[in-house]
Parts: C-alpha cells; structure tokens; sequence
C-alpha cells in the first residue's frame, strides 16, 4: 500500500480521512518564432540555422535561470487539501496580501 505525504507541508494523507490533490505542472518555452514562419522570406537553410540560433540563445537563457534538466519541466506535486486550498489561490506563491507578512505584529 502506497503512503503519501503532502508535498507543501510534509504531513502524511491518509487516503481514508484525507484527500489527495495532484498538481501537475508543465513547464515549457513559448517560442515566438514570427521571424522564422516564412512568410516574407523564402524557407531554406538559412532560416533553419537562424532558427537554431534562436533556439541555442533560449537554452542559454535557461540554463542561466538555474539547472533545469528535462525533467523539470513537467513537475507532480501531491498536496493535502488544506494546502490545495492555499495553493489554488496563490499557485505562484506571489505576495499579493502584504499585511499578512510584515506590516502588523
Ligand atoms: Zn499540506
């Protein structure tokens, strides 16, 4: 029989009090390839390398962003459902309520 434990805050989901919630997130780059669709310009060797410049710069960029591997592109994550519902709102993690952080004591 299979454990899970929440991945936002380690407890342990019991299958039969708890419910599970699976996120799955994709990650991926969007390439704006306008320059490249052929439209204006005839398609030939030289767009194919133009475009695997384009591609090159983008995997810099990434690498310069962190070490994401393949794998990281598409990620699972198991939560209970107290942080499914935190999740939901705020998939991010962006700060958008300060005054729940700093600004009273
Ligand atoms: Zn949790």
């Amino acid at each position: 029989m299979l454990h899970f434990s929440c991945d936002a805050c380690k407890r342990p989901i019991d299958p039969h009090t708890g419910t599970r919630h699976v996120v799955k997130i994709e990650v991926f780059t969007a390439i704006e390839d306008d320059d490249a669709c052929g439209c204006t310009a005839e398609p030939g060797e030289h767009d194919e390398a133009d475009h695997l410049e384009e591609m090159q710069d983008l995997l810099e960029r990434l690498d310069d962003a962190g070490d994401l591997g393949d794998d990281t592109r598409s990620m699972r994550f198991d939560l209970c459902d107290d942080c499914r519902r935190k999740y939901v709102r705020n998939p991010l993690g962006l700060k958008k309520g300060k005054q729940l952080d700093f600004s009273q004591n």
